[in-house]
C-alpha cells in the first residue's frame, strides 16, 4: 500500500549523490555462518563510493515503481534444506496509478526467473542489476486492478549485513533456516517491490518444508495442511501493511508456548534444549509492551499477535514475529550495552526489537535516507521502557551512555533514492537528539501528549523526516526547523560559547551551528537552581554570580558541546 501520499514535500526534493558510508554491523552482529559470501553474485556497494546502477534501481523510485501501488502479495514457496533450494511464486497484486505497459520488480540476479503470468499468459520480462522490468503486452489502465504469478527458483546468496538468507543447521543437526535481509534487501530470496515506500495492504505466507520441522512466519498462524510427500504448508496471514524486509520464515525444530496480555496474543518459539530458558527470559516482553502501549497505544498488530522466534544471530524486528538471539540474557550480548549500569536490568534484543513495531513497522520511513526514524526513535523507546520501570533519572543515564558511541562524522540523514544504509549515529545521536526535544519542549505532560500523538498521527503510514518536523513544529507550536536541520543534516552538533568576565561578572553566550537561524534554550547555571538561557547565534551578555568553573550547562538534557573562555 502506498502510504506516502499524503506526503508532499519530500518527493519533491532533488535527487543528490553524496558520500556513502561503511555499514557495520553492530546491532544484529553475524554469525561466522553469515559472513560467508557467495563469489556468484557480489553484494551491492551499499555505500561504498559511487553508487552503482543496481544501488540506483534498488534505491530510487523510478517510474515503474511508481507507476503502481502495491495491495497484496501470496509468497508460496517450498524450501528443501537438504538441496539448499527455495521455489514457488509470488503473487503480486497491484493497482495501477496511470497507464502504462511495464512495472519494476526485483530478484537477485542469483536466483532464476521460471516464468511470469498474467492469468495463464506468460509475460516478457527484463532483468538488470537486480530490477525485473515486466512487460505487459496491452497498456494496464489506471485505477484498474491487476495481478501476476511470478514463479522463480534457486539458492539465494548468503551476502548482507545479517545474512540475507541463510540454510543452517543448530546444535543437534537439524536443519534451521531464517532470513534476516535489512539493507541488502527482500529480493535476496523474493520477488517483490523492493523498497519501502510502498507496502502491501496484507500478505498471505504459505511455506513448504519437510514435515519434521516448524516454520514460524509474519501474521496470524492460519494452519498446516500436510502435503502428502514428506512436505507440509505453513500458512500466515498479514492482517496490516508490511515492509518486505520484515518479511521472514524461520524455520527448525521449534516448540511453542504462549500467553496473553488483556486480549492480545504471545506466542514464542525456542528449540528444546533452550525452553527453559526461553520461558522465564521471555516473560520481558509484558512488560515490554505495557511500557510501550503507555506511552504510544495499542501494541500496532493484534490482529497478528506478537512472536518471538530464537534465531542464531542477536535480533530483527520482522514483524509481529520478532526473532532473537541475545543468549537469553539480559543486557545486549551479555555486555552492558550503554555502559551505565542500567541495560543489564533488561534484555536489550526483547526491548529494542520489539520496540520497532512501532517504529519501523508501524510508522516506516519511506526511503532508507531517512532510517532513523526507524533506529532513532527505537533507541529512544529504549529509554523510555527505563523510564517506565526505572523512572526518568535512570532514563537520562541510559542514554546519555549513548554518547560514547557517536563518532559525529557524517549526517543522520543520507542521499535519497540511492540504496545505503545511514551511519550508525542514526540510533546513538539520534536518541540523544529527541531526548533534546524533550528538553526544548520543557514540560512533560506535553511532552508525553505529543509523542502519543505523533505515533497515533503516522501509524501505519510511511513517512519521511518533513513530515515529522512538520507534525513537531505545528504540534509543539516552535520553529524547530534549524534544530532538525543541526541535528540531522550536518555533521556537527551545536557548540555553546560562554565568555565569562568576573570582574565585571557577567557571561557572554552565543550558539555555534552550521543552521544560521539555529536558536535553542538551554538549562545553565547550577544543577539545583537551572536558569534557561534563550541562546542565539548572536552574542548576549547576562549577569551571574557564578565563576566559569561553577557555570554548568546541563548536558545531560541536550546534546550540545560547551566552549567555555
Ligand atoms: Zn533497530
Amino acid at each position: 500500500m502506498d502510504k506516502t501520499r499524503a506526503c508532499v514535500s519530500w518527493c519533491r526534493q532533488v535527487l543528490t549523490v553524496v558520500v556513502f558510508v561503511s555499514v557495520p554491523a553492530f546491532v544484529v552482529a553475524q554469525t561466522s555462518a553469515q559472513a560467508s559470501q557467495s563469489s556468484s553474485t557480489p553484494p551491492r556497494s551499499r555505500g561504498q563510493g559511487e553508487p552503482t546502477k543496481a544501488d540506483l534501481l534498488r534505491g530510487a523510485y523510478g517510474p515503474y515503481r511508481a507507476n503502481n501501488d502495491l495491495l497484496f502479495y501470496h509468497l508460496d514457496i517450498r524450501i528443501d534444506p537438504e538441496k539448499k533450494l527455495i521455489s514457488g511464486k509470488n503473487t503480486i497484486r497491484f493497482k495501477m496509478l496511470k497507464d502504462d505497459t511495464r512495472i519494476q520488480l526485483d530478484l537477485n540476479d542469483a536466483l532464476k526467473v521460471d516464468k511470469v503470468l498474467l492469468g495463464s499468459a506468460p509475460l516478457h520480462y527484463e532483468r538488470d542489476s537486480g530490477a525485473v522490468f515486466v512487460d505487459f503486452p496491452e497498456t494496464l489502465r489506471s485505477d484498474h486492478i491487476y495481478t501476476i504469478d511470478f514463479y522463480y527458483s534457486g539458492s539465494p546468496v548468503q551476502t548482507g549485513r545479517f545474512g540475507g538468507f541463510t540454510f543452517g543447521t543448530d546444535a543437534s543437526g537439524h536443519p534451521w533456516i531464517y532470513t534476516a535481509c535489512e539493507g541488502i534487501g527482500a529480493s535476496i530470496w523474493w520477488p517483490n517491490k523492493d523498497q519501502w515506500r510502498d507496502e502491501v495492504e496484507n500478505m498471505q505466507i504459505s511455506v513448504s518444508i519437510p514435515d519434521n520441522l516448524v516454520d514460524v512466519s509474519n501474521g496470524r498462524f492460519m494452519g498446516k495442511t500436510a502435503l502428502g510427500d514428506g512436505y507440509t504448508r505453513w500458512d500466515w496471514f498479514v492482517h496490516y501493511p508490511i515492509n518486505n524486509y520484515d518479511v521472514s520464515v524461520n524455520i527448525g525444530n521449534y516448540q511453542h508456548f504462549s500467553d496473553r496480555l488483556g486480549d492480545l496474543d504471545m506466542d514464542f518459539y525456542a528449540l528444546p534444549e533452550d525452553m527453559e530458558k526461553a520461558k522465564k527470559q521471555f516473560t520481558q516482553a509484558k512488560g515490554m509492551i505495557e511500557a510501550y502501549e503507555h506511552y504510544f497505544g495499542e501494541y500496532p498488530f493484534k490482529k497478528d499477535g506478537y512472536k518471538l522466534i530464537e534465531v542464531p544471530y542477536s535480533g530483527m524486528e520482522h514483524q509481529s514475529a520478532v526473532t532473537y538471539g541475545n543468549h537469553f540474557a539480559n543486557g545486549y550480548l551479555e555486555r552492558d550495552w550503554t555502559g551505565v549500569g542500567i541495560s543489564t536490568r533488561f534484555d536489550f534484543i526483547i526491548i529494542h526489537e520489539s520496540g520497532h513495531e512501532w517504529f519501523g513497522n508501524s510508522i516506516t520511513a519511506a526511503d532508507s535516507s531517512d532510517m532513523w526514524i526507524h533506529e532513532g526513535w527505537t533507541t529512544y523507546l529504549e529509554s523510555l521502557y527505563v523510564e517506565y520501570m526505572y523512572g526518568k533519572d535512570n532514563a537520562i543515564k541510559y542514554l546519555n551512555g549513548y554518547k560514547s558511541k557517536v563518532k559525529n562524522e557524517r549526517p543522520i540523514i543520507t542521499a535519497r533514492g540511492v540504496d545505503g544504509e545511514p551511519p550508525p549515529d542514526q540510533y546513538f545521536k539520534g536518541v540523544l537528539f529527541i531526548n533534546t526535544l524533550r528538553s526544548i519542549v520543557d514540560d512533560d505532560i506535553r511532552w508525553w501528549k505529543l509523542l502519543h500523538d505523533f505515533y497515533q498521527h503516522f501509524k501505519y503510514q510511511n513517512i519521511m523526516t518533513e513530515d515529522v518536523l512538520q507534525y513537531f513544529n505545528q504540534q509543539a507550536g516552535m520553529n524547530l526547523t534549524p534544530i532538525f536541520d543541526q541535528y540531522l543534516r550536518h555533521t556537527a552538533i551545536p557548540i555553546l560559547e560562554l565568555k565569562f568576565d568576573d570582574s565585571d561578572g557577567t557571561v557572554s553566550y552565543r550558539w555555534k551551528a552550521d543552521e544560521p537561524m539555529f536558536k535553542m534554550p538551554v538549562r545553565v547555571g547550577r544543577k539545583d537552581n537551572w536558569q534557561i538561557l534563550h541562546a542565539t547565534p548572536d552574542w548576549q551578555t547576562m549577569r551571574t554570580t557564578l565563576k566559569k568553573d561553577d557555570f554548568e550547562v546541563a548536558t545531560d538534557l541536550y546534546y550540545v558541546n560547551v566552549i567555555k573562555e
